[in-house]
């Protein structure tokens, strides 16, 4: 997907940059330097990185660039959740009219925290997993990403929120009211507390069917000499690729979160069809398995609620079977409808019994609270309302609700 003959620098690892440097005929430390140029200070402009030989930045502006995805559009919800629509190489720019495909296009998520920041990626262009409650599913599978299209996701975000002067978040809480206060908005150049301190690749697609290019992002996203995030802050989120999850256990040191959603193999056949091909006892062995091979602390197993299909309390026994006593933490995500989708959104009393459930027999069990409800900012959501616009405007009037969003080019 390069069609620039540069080397784009976020896709190399500490290593690869190195050998890279090297190959230009530059001593080793010279990668150092540029290292923190990139993952430091944010800085693409090779002419700005003065303490670089002057010869050296010429050869670099010749072979090397830097080069993230483009913001299409973004939207701020009122809890301060942005979503940004981000268009990839190979994605016709956007016209005159604000018409571009969105089929090329990947969506990012900043969630804002008492405490923390999480930045939601992509790993693909649509998904082939197909699991029947995702919106993502329905546009299908496009391609992966490049690992520079990955690390790049994070590099502009930070970029972003730096420039919008978006405030980071104190830990400190106001004294009467319990809630987080809010630092005033930093210059960029004191830039603690960070802004970003959690990625998960809980954006569009299955980060595991693209191994190869999320394996080096997770490593510059976790490298202490680049963007430097706890590794328990970087958290891969599968839908249950085994043999993929087993190899991950030996070859890095992520968080995992798994997909589970249903407590029988019949009922997750249905709703996440990759089941038919690893069934739950599988699944479960390689997250133990990931849990001692990776001394982590807990599997995250994300379970989406569905009104009456997998939000009964006799599920809720089934999945205490299936978790109880193992390194298991549970997070109920309330289903985010979208049109078309035949699923309803559990009411919250019935989330709220399946919770105690879980907690009363010693499985830990929180409910994600959902944010940005204002901005479609679930997975695949954005752009399946972008397309539904686009729909609009070509006369179908399906007579959906129109939303807003500020289109910066
Ligand atoms: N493919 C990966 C990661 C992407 S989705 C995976 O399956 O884990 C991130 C999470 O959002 C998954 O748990 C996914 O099942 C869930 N999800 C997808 N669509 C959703 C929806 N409409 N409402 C709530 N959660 C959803």
């Amino acid at each position: 997907m390069n069609a620039s003959p540069k080397t784009n620098l976020l896709d190399l690892t500490r290593a690869d940059l190195d050998k890279f440097v090297v190959g230009l005929g530059e001593k080793p430390f010279r990668a150092r330097q540029l290292f923190k140029w990139l993952f430091k200070r944010f800085e693409s402009d090779f002419d700005k990185m003065t303490d670089l030989a002057k010869s050296f930045r010429q050869k670099l502006n010749e072979v090397a660039e830097v080069r993230t995805p483009l913001i299409k559009l973004s939207q701020v919800s009122a809890d301060g959740t942005r979503k940004w629509l981000l268009a990839l190489e190979g994605s016709p720019a956007a016209s005159a009219t604000g018409e571009f495909d969105v089929k090329q296009c990947i969506e990012m998520v900043y969630i804002p925290e008492p405490g923390r920041g999480t930045l939601c990626i992509s790993s693909q262009i649509g998904c082939a997993m197909d699991c029947t409650f995702c919106s993502t599913a329905q546009q299908g599978f496009n391609r992966n990403l490049t690992t520079a299209e990955i690390v790049g996701q994070v590099w502009l975000a930070v970029r972003e929120l730096q420039h919008l002067s978006v405030a980071p978040v104190d830990e400190s809480l106001d004294s009467e009211t319990g809630d987080a206060v809010l630092a005033p908005a930093l210059s960029p150049a004191t830039r603690s507390p960070r802004l970003i301190t959690n990625v998960v690749f809980m954006g569009m697609g299955e980060p595991l069917a693209n191994y190869r290019n999320v394996i080096p992002a997770t490593e510059i996203l976790m490298d202490d000499h680049g963007f430097d995030i706890s590794r328990r802050r970087v958290t891969v989120s599968t839908s249950g690729l085994v043999p993929q999850m087993l190899k991950l256990a030996e070859e890095t040191n992520c968080a995992l979160a798994v997909s589970l959603h249903a407590p029988n193999d019949q009922l997750r056949d249905e709703l996440v069809p990759i089941n038919r091909k690893h069934p739950i006892a599988e699944l479960l062995a390689a997250c133990w398995y990931y849990v001692e091979r990776q001394n982590a602390r807990s599997i995250t197993f994300e379970y989406v609620m569905l009104d009456g299909v997998n939000d009964q309390p006799e599920l809720a026994l089934q999945l205490v079977q299936l978790l109880k006593g193992r390194p298991a933490k549970v997070n109920l995500i309330p289903f985010n409808p979208f049109p078309a989708t035949r699923y309803k959104r559990s009411p919250a009393p019935a989330i709220e019994r399946f919770r105690e459930i879980l907690n009363e027999h010693g499985v830990i069990a929180t409910t994600r609270r959902t944010r940005g409800d204002d901005i479609d900012a679930a997975c695949g959501q954005l752009v399946g309302r972008v397309q539904d616009r686009v729909v609009n405007r070509l006369g179908a009037r399906l007579g959906k609700k129109r939303f807003a969003v500020e289109v910066s080019s």
